[in-house]
């Protein structure tokens, strides 16, 4: 990093910041860089490090390390899923959201097909839902609750008719 002091890496590793280190561009020698390098050093090593980021152009180098520190630091926190947990969690809310998305405009075709559920016979015309007027009545209800409780009934229509869908 200039200034003639080890990089964060060499300072972690107690050994000699010579001229041209690979590291020194990302690691600074402050306590996040010797974290991060210790944490990349412990899941990867710090020779495989080096040689990745030496098989990397040097343009995409900081992209290399942001990634690597990510998926080290996620995985000295977390020893058996590393940032897959937060993979698998993202997922999850991506699955949540699609479905509510689906739910939303389910219910707006309804509302626009049928401005009335009391009349309603041909609910079932709605593209993949059956929605008995049972259900109807509760959409209806939802229309005068908060938006937590209308959260709720997504949850619990989807969950009776698309139960694959994981919400
Ligand atoms: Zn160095």
């Amino acid at each position: 990093m200039g200034g003639g002091g080890p990089c964060g890496a060499c300072k972690f590793l107690r050994r000699k910041c010579v001229k041209g280190c690979v590291f020194a561009p990302y690691f600074e020698a402050d306590d996040r860089g010797t974290a991060e390098f210790e944490a990349v050093h412990r899941v990867f090593g710090a020779r495989n490090a080096a040689k990745l980021l030496l098989r990397t152009p040097a343009n995409r180098r900081l992209d290399a390390v942001v990634s690597m520190c990510y998926e080290a630091v996620s995985r000295v926190k977390d020893p058996v899923y590393g940032c897959v947990a937060q993979v698998f969690n993202l997922q999850q809310q991506v699955d949540n959201l699609q479905a509510e998305l689906a739910y939303v405009q389910a219910r707006i075709s309804i509302m626009k097909h049928r401005p009335s559920c009391q009349s309603s016979k041909n609910l079932s015309s709605v593209p993949s839902l059956d929605f008995s007027n049972e259900d109807c009545a509760s959409l209806d209800e939802a229309l005068f609750k908060d938006v937590d409780d209308l959260e709720m009934l997504a949850r619990e229509l989807f969950n009776k008719y698309l139960p694959g869908s994981k919400i």
